[in-house]
């Protein structure tokens, strides 16, 4: 069977989650079950091994759990990019948009340097605003992002689009409506 279905299939859909109208995306039953776990960090660590990124930076709080074990995998460090008020040292911050309100991420300002080569990660792109955000931080003290990496896009949302017209290219691995 191919190991995109394979994934796909794991993904649980939850309506009206966390307000109605929503289809949440829930990404558990692929962490839950060993073998889903496996074939999903095997296609990032088989993406990236041989283009040598120094770093990668996950996204709060999905793309930790991800990430962490890529860059395990990929025998790099991790960078956790955290919602705002989390991070003990000296950060840099962004704020973007949600549809209600705005968002504000933060990364310590000694977490890459110039020069680095940085995998961005998380769980899912929707609108493409978290990312973009992660992006900014790490290009703001000097690195350059990659690509960035999701198992979930959203494509309707227009996220990815806009990541890739921006200069980003994007790598994800199962499309959802
Ligand atoms: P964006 O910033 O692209 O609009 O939203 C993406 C962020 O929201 C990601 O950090 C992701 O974890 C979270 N997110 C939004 N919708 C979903 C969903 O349906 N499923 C999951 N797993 N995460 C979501």
């Amino acid at each position: 069977q191919d190991a995109l279905a394979f994934l796909k299939q794991q993904i649980r859909t939850v309506p009206d989650w966390p307000e109605p109208g929503v289809q949440f995306r829930d990404i558990t039953p692929l962490l839950s079950n060993p073998r889903a776990f496996r074939v999903l960090i095997d296609q990032f660590v088989h993406r990236y091994f041989d283009q040598q990124p120094t770093a990668v930076a996950g996204l709060d709080a999905r793309g930790f759990i991800i990430g962490s074990v890529l860059a395990y995998e990929l025998n790099i460090g991790f960078v956790p990019i955290r919602k705002k008020g989390k991070l003990p040292f000296t950060t840099v911050e962004e704020t973007y948009e949600l549809e209600y309100g705005n968002a504000t991420v933060e990364m310590h300002t000694d977490a890459v340097k110039t020069g680095d080569r940085v995998v961005l990660i998380d769980d899912l792109i929707a609108t493409g605003g978290t990312m973009m955000a992660g992006k900014r931080l790490l290009e703001r003290l000097g690195a350059t992002v990659i690509e960035g990496a999701a198992i979930v896009d959203l494509p309707e949302l227009g996220g990815s689009k806009r990541l890739r017209d921006s200069g980003l290219p994007l790598f994800t691995l199962v499309d959802f409506e």
